[in-house]
């Protein structure tokens, strides 16, 4: 049975000069990934003449919010119980709507293609998005939960936080038996040795552990024909 692994980074439009490392660093190991495209940020030209020259074939942008709004987990915990500043997705769902509005408005006026794929800023979403990105015509979304409707799921694995090839081997071991592994990563804050280790992480997943690199976009049309993929993926009604 075939193993598939998609890599997932966040935060695009954040720290252009890491973007373009990270990319060239997958691109050179002939791997794929989906990157997440924060939409304010397509103010930027050279990030707009960027995003434009990649091939699409291996590198997806998928939606992650237009302002994000996301908050670290401290001032989370701390402004929680007032909502000072509110988490993108965590709102009602016309807010969701005016975020998502607003990223296709930005995204059709600079970018070549159209993106199905959402991943919500910080993984944080409420059933109230479900609607507002069906509108919008997202198809699947990053989550570690489910979702209902026509929204497909692609389930989160991990992230990369570790420095070196025997630490990821280890927390990898504990989730090697699942069909889809999904990596998560930001490049903006990665250091030199999590650069040097990606290199290693992408030989062991695709020669010792024979994963195949995937897609979003492929991994929904996978899945009209491997009924366990569908199964994974698939939305709870
Ligand atoms: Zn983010």
């Amino acid at each position: 049975m075939k193993k598939y692994v998609i890599f997932k980074d966040d935060d695009v439009g954040k720290d252009i000069d890491n973007l373009k490392k990270f990319l060239q660093l997958i691109l050179n190991c002939n791997s794929k990934a989906a990157i997440g495209l924060i939409g304010k940020y397509l103010k930027n030209q050279e990030l707009i003449n960027y995003i434009n020259s990649l091939d699409q074939d291996k590198i997806e942008i998928f939606c992650h919010g237009y302002s994000h709004g996301y908050l670290p987990f401290i001032f989370r915990k701390i402004w929680k119980k007032n909502r000072i500043i509110h988490v993108e997705f965590d709102r009602d769902s016309k807010s969701h709507n005016l975020s998502l509005k607003k990223y296709r408005i930005a995204e059709s006026k600079y970018l070549k293609k159209k993106a199905i794929c959402f991943g919500p800023p910080g993984n944080i979403w409420n059933d109230n998005v479900i609607n507002p990105l069906i509108e919008n015509d997202f198809k699947i979304m990053f989550s570690w939960r489910k979702a209902k409707q026509d929204l497909f799921t692609i389930p989160l694995s991990d992230n990369l936080k570790q420095s070196s090839i025997d630490d990821f081997i280890n927390d990898y071991n504990k989730k090697k038996d699942r069909r889809i592994y999904t990596l998560q990563f930001h490049h903006a804050n990665l250091n030199d040795k999590q650069f040097d280790l990606i290199n290693d992480v992408i030989d062991f997943l695709k020669d010792k552990e024979k994963r195949i690199f995937i897609l979003p976009s492929e991994l929904l049309e996978l899945s009209k024909n491997d009924k366990e993929i569908f199964k994974l993926i698939s939305p709870i009604n």
